[in-house]
């Protein structure tokens, strides 16, 4: 029987690549000859401590980030940091600036009112989130700025990040590792790692340790990201599994050449797609164009009533998860790291087929 070729377009979680799930599968029988499971190592062995200190370092070195930045793996999905950082940056009678460009940036803002002041400095929601404001001022006594770098349901993206007096928080659940930035710019980052890092289950966070200490609530002690930077991300049992996986990804983005090397595929896998979907009779975009995102491609067909026939086929060719978020409707194909190019020109194959038919 022959194999079904599958082309993951899901919008996550973990679209990892096909290496690094062979790894993992190993790993989880039998880590690195020791005879234990990944699972069932000890975290405080010098094995594990390993595996979190490559981690770390790793992704100090693929973000070229500077000795003030502290990178560390903790627990809970990215909607934990949406709480954790303004109980750690913000005072209750201070004000913190937030971009709403999204379902995720307005979850973030809500938690953020539970700590202090908000302003909502910008807000596309009124277009249903399909550009990313340019007008917009942060008031300079804002004890950060936050925005969502990539827009995940929507399909919009920063391509440039704003310049602004405050220290400035990132969303980055979506397109971390993408895409180049000058991350040293950031005073915090944080990612959810299930999309182009690893498992669900551990958030990637970089923060400059010099923003720390300034708020004058009483912080339980693992909520305090000191602590964490204290105790080397191992103040209590990490996510051993998450962290591991993570690493098998973050050594293969290094054979990749990094950075610089995934964006250059990634531009080519986005430009390839928008441009077919530009040049189609039948779909369109719903993002404007100079917000595009370069992770996740939104689009719908001109006429709805084919959508359904037009996954149906998508479904049959081995494509998985084209299916837009309910709120946007349509498509979406993520273009994460691990989707290889040849997957994109594999659905833009079947588009034009289906144009062709119809
Ligand atoms: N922020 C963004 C941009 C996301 O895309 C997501 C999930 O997809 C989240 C936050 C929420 O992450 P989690 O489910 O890990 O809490």
């Amino acid at each position: 029987k022959e194999k079904k070729v599958m082309h993951n377009f899901n919008a996550g979680p973990s679209v990892l690549p096909r290496s690094v799930f062979e790894q993992a599968s190993k790993a989880v029988l039998n880590y690195n000859n020791t005879g234990l499971s990944i699972l069932e190592l000890g975290h405080r062995t010098k094995e594990f401590q390993a595996i979190m200190d490559e981690a770390r370092s790793l992704v100090k070195e693929l973000m070229n980030l500077d000795a003030d930045h502290e990178v560390l793996f903790l627990h809970g999905g990215a909607s934990t940091q949406f709480m954790q950082v303004p109980m750690n940056l913000l005072n209750e009678n201070e004000t913190a600036a937030y971009a709403d460009t999204g379902v995720w940036s307005s979850k973030a803002l809500k938690e953020a009112k539970l700590y202090g002041n908000v302003k909502v400095v910008c807000s596309s929601k009124e277009a249903n989130y399909n550009f990313i404001p340019k007008d917009f001022t942060v008031p300079g006594d804002s004890k950060y700025f936050h925005i969502t770098t990539n827009n995940t349901i929507y399909g919009t993206q920063w391509q440039s990040i704003p310049k602004v007096d405050v220290p400035l928080v990132a969303d980055m659940c979506s397109d971390i590792f993408s895409r180049q930035r000058d991350f040293n710019s950031f005073a915090l980052i944080f990612a959810g790692a299930q999309k182009n890092m690893g498992p669900a289950g551990v958030n990637l966070v970089v923060v400059d340790k010099n923003i720390l200490g300034k708020v004058d609530r009483a912080l339980p002690t693992i909520m305090d990201y000191r602590n964490h930077i204290k105790e080397g991300s191992m103040l209590n049992t990490p996510p051993v599994f998450a962290v591991y996986v993570s690493l098998l990804t973050l050594q293969w983005l290094k054979q990749q050449g990094g950075i610089d090397a995934i964006e250059k595929i990634n531009n080519q896998k986005a430009e390839m797609l928008y441009s077919a979907i530009d040049n189609s009779t039948l779909f369109q975009t719903t993002a404007v164009k100079e917000d595009r995102s370069k992770m996740n491609v939104c689009f719908v067909m001109k006429d709805p009533s084919l959508e359904k026939q037009f996954l149906d086929v998508a479904e049959q060719h081995g494509i998985y998860g084209i299916k837009g978020h309910r709120s946007v409707g349509g498509f979406r194909a993520s273009l994460y790291n691990a989707l290889p190019l040849s997957s994109v020109n594999y659905l833009i194959e079947v588009m034009k087929e289906f144009e062709k038919n119809y």
